[in-house]
């Protein structure tokens, strides 16, 4: 509206200003018209009083010799009439009639066939020659037509001789014929761009030349003093003087054509200039809601931000978002909105209440336009709401899911007219992206879903194994447990038969009786063994700081028949570190380790056994490092599993569980135990624990 109402105020300030321009310009047109045609009348005047005045004079001169000479010879009235005619143009000739019979003219080549005409047989000429002879005053008469042709007036000038008695007797009287169309310029003179139209007249109203109409149409009039006579010339401009000079409608024309031009270049322009700002702020529409879909997981926060942006940004009157349920469009986000949604209804439909832009877009899965809502048929059902509100304009943008209309984006504008081509692209892609971001967090809510429901299922897997490992060392526990009552019975009676009936038996009977003895024995170990290694889970793991220089002193001390009998050293780092660990576990951890270095040594060398300690990172490292037989790499993993063991009964005796133990003790410490060894080479067993140690429900 605004570009219209500027083009067309701009328009008229020119037109105006045109206006202004012409009018002032017709007035000094006017003015100097007035001044032309007072000048031609002078001119004229002029002209008609001098020639007039020539040929009286000229008629009153030839009297006079007439008078003075009443039988004047053909050749003197020449000589006079000649000198009197020098020069007088109009003047068609000097004629003399004695009587009322032409008889002698001047110049008498051209007005011989005049000579010998008695006025008396002239009727347009008998009153006026009659009257002179009466009253013996001379008269102007006319306009005629002329005997000689053309139309004129004649000069009569009677000439009177004296008489016995004092009176007087008509003896002759000379004519002066005047052509007015030789007098005067014609009925019309151009001047300029200008015709000026002549009259003149008689003061009875008879007219002389031109046109008398003209009087009536108030003319410029001048008098004109004749002799006898006064005359009137009068002239205006053919057309009248309102009429406008050709170059003034010609500017006239030209200024309404300059306004039509500025307005429509105006309205252009301003136009223009509405629409680049109208597309920028469909941009920054466009970036506002991409920038708003990036991260959103939230489908409701999504369609709430969009019609704020649509808002606020693009300065649409109003945007609400519709979701498909049921055959209609239901509002589900909204702003500006509430009181026009509050009972608007849209199905989707050939209904009325679905041929409006939001129902047909759902329906056709298109955008759809109404550019104006005042006009448009279709609109009827919510026009007089609309209209109240100020919207003027609407679109509804199809928004997919997976590729199927889901919902549909409406906007209101406060303008007609205001969705044009360009505008259309870029709402276009607006849909495009809201779609874009329901697919996505479509996709968000399933994986997060599926994420939830896998975390659950493996915690009930944790949980079930959990409580099957519980089961299963309850039961070893057990076991082990009842079955070292009746061992002890076995070992007990097979000792009190070796000892009572030792000589009752043969070698052979002995040999058997101390093999059940030593094989209850070594059951009672591995029974032991299993019993520790089942209660190492069984307990809480209690953390503290533990000093291990203050425990491998216990070590040493509990294993002192051992080393000794190896003939070996244990070395000890004497800045061990202060690990916060469960003493219990890291006592028993150790005592295993040092055991096997100092009971895998080589045989002939004696065993050198060093322990030590170092911070690496988060961890802290103890180190239980031999000189012993070593380990080949292929076993590295396996010498952890419970009675595995990589020796026989008689070149080493074990139970295969002391490392077993080793590892389970260090992972419920939340650590890791590693060798590194190989045959000959030595072993070293790494203990790695972090400094902060984890619980044994995971957290730190
Ligand atoms: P055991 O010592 O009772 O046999 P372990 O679980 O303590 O059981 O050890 C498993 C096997 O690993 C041993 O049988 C032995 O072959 C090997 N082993 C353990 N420690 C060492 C070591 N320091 N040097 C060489 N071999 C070792």
């Amino acid at each position: 509206m605004l570009p219209l109402a500027v083009a067309v105020a701009a328009a008229l300030i020119v037109v105006a200003l045109d206006g202004a321009y012409l009018l002032a310009e017709h007035g000094i047109a006017q003015e100097s018209r007035r001044l032309t045609v007072l000048n031609t009348l002078e001119n004229i005047r002029t002209r008609l009083e001098r020639t007039i005045g020539a040929a009286q004079m000229a008629g009153q001169g030839i009297a006079a010799l007439v008078g003075v000479k009443p039988d004047l010879s053909e050749a003197e009235f020449a000589t006079v009439a000649k000198s009197l005619m020098v020069e007088r143009t109009g003047i068609r000739n000097i004629g003399l009639a004695f009587g009322t019979v032409i008889t002698y003219v001047f110049p008498k080549e051209t007005n011989a066939k005049i000579l010998g005409v008695d006025y008396r047989d002239r009727p347009n000429q008998r009153d006026s020659v009659t009257r002179v002879i009466r009253t013996g005053a001379q008269e102007i008469d006319g306009p005629i037509p002329l005997l000689q042709g053309g139309t004129g007036v004649v000069i009569r000038v009677p000439v009177f001789v004296p008489e016995a008695g004092g009176a007087r007797r008509y003896r002759a009287m000379v004519n002066v014929p005047i052509d007015l169309g030789v007098l005067l310029p014609g009925t019309k003179v151009r001047h300029d761009d200008d015709l000026i139209e002549i009259a003149v007249r008689k003061t009875d109203g008879a007219v002389v030349f031109g046109n008398g109409s003209l009087f009536a149409a108030s003319p410029l009039a001048l008098d004109v003093d004749l002799p006898g006579a006064t005359w009137q010339i009068g002239a205006m401009p053919e057309g009248g003087w309102r009429q406008w000079p050709r170059t003034l409608q010609a500017a006239g024309l030209l200024g309404c054509l300059l306004s039509l031009l500025v307005g429509v270049s105006l309205y252009a322009i301003l136009r223009a200039q509405q629409r680049i700002g109208d597309l920028n702020r469909l941009y920054r529409v466009l970036s506002n809601i991409n920038r708003e879909i990036i991260g959103q997981q939230n489908q409701n926060a999504l369609f709430d931000n969009v019609c704020r942006i649509a808002v606020e940004v693009g300065g649409f009157r109003m945007a609400w978002v519709g979701l498909i349920n049921d055959g209609r469009v239901v509002p589900v986000a909204q702003v500006n909105g509430e009181e026009y949604l509050r009972d608007i209804s849209i199905v989707i439909g050939n209904a009325p209440a679905g041929h409006g832009p939001t129902g047909r877009a759902a329906r056709d899965d298109a955008l759809n336009i109404c550019n104006d809502i005042a006009n448009e048929p279709r609109m009827a059902p919510w026009r007089s709401k609309q209209l109240s509100a100020g919207y003027r304009a609407s679109i509804g943008i199809p928004l997919r899911q997976e590729g199927r209309v889901v919902g549909v984006f409406t906007l209101y504008a406060g303008e007609p007219g205001f969705f044009d081509p360009q505008e259309v692209i870029l709402l276009d892609e607006i849909g495009a992206d809201i779609s874009h971001a329901l697919d996505s967090i479509a996709r968000q809510a399933e994986v997060r879903a599926l994420t939830d429901s896998l975390e659950r299922r493996v915690a009930e897997r944790t949980l079930q194994l959990r409580q099957t490992n519980a089961d299963l060392e309850s039961f070893c526990h057990s076991v082990s447990h009842d079955l070292k009552a009746p061992l002890r019975a076995i070992s007990g009676f097979a000792e009190i038969l070796l000892r009572r009936n030792r000589n009752a038996l043969d070698d052979k009977g002995r040999h058997h009786l101390d093999n059940i003895r030593d094989a209850a024995e070594r059951m009672s170990l591995l029974i032991e063994d299993l019993l520790s290694y089942a209660r190492i889970g069984r307990g809480a793991v209690q953390t503290v700081a533990v000093p291990v220089g203050i425990l491998l002193e216990r070590i040493s001390a509990t294993l002192g028949e051992r080393i000794s009998s190896s003939g070996g050293v244990l070395e000890v780092d004497r800045a061990l570190a202060v690990p916060v660990a469960d003493p219990r576990l890291l006592e028993q951890i150790l005592t295993n380790l040092v055991d096997n270095a100092f009971k895998y040594y080589r045989p002939g060398v004696p065993p050198r056994v060093a322990v030590s300690s170092r911070e690496e990172g988060s961890d802290i490292v103890i180190s239980v490092a031999d000189n012993g037989i070593g380990i080949a790499s292929e076993f590295h993993e396996k010498i952890f599993d419970v009675f595995q063991r990589l020796h026989s009964e008689v070149d080493a005796p074990g139970t295969g569980i002391g490392l077993a133990i080793v590892r389970k003790g260090v992972q419920l410490m939340g650590g890791e135990v590693t060798v590194e060894s190989s045959p000959g080479q030595g072993s070293t067993f790494r203990i790695i624990l972090p400094k902060s140690p984890i619980k044994k429900d995971g957290s730190t």
